[in-house]
């Protein structure tokens, strides 16, 4: 029997923003979840700023998201690959009107 072997990635909102706009997401990545918390910031040059920061490690990331060209992230992934989990698991989030 063969598996297919393509990496899985899910996002969850694990905690819907609170009257702070505080919020909880869960990525999970090849069976390791992650926990962030997010929390949508103003952001003047269009798409959607949120400060993501992730559980247990104190890495603090601003992320945007909008059409492509407004879509940044301070993760090595983003600054290497151009994207990242952070910016397709926020859309995911956005796209389902779960943010
Ligand atoms: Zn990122």
């Amino acid at each position: 029997m063969t598996a297919t072997t393509a990496p899985t990635r899910a996002i969850r909102l694990y905690r819907t923003p609170n009257e702070n706009g505080v919020g909880v997401f869960r990525i999970t990545a090849n069976g390791q979840p992650q926990f962030y918390t997010l929390r949508e910031i103003r952001c003047d040059i269009g798409g959607r700023g949120f400060a993501v920061h992730r559980l247990g490690m104190g890495t603090l990331y601003h992320v945007r998201v909008g059409a492509p060209e407004e879509c940044e992230c301070e993760c090595l992934g983003f600054l290497r690959w151009g994207r990242c989990k952070h910016i397709l698991g926020l859309r995911a989030l956005i796209q389902q009107g779960q943010l």
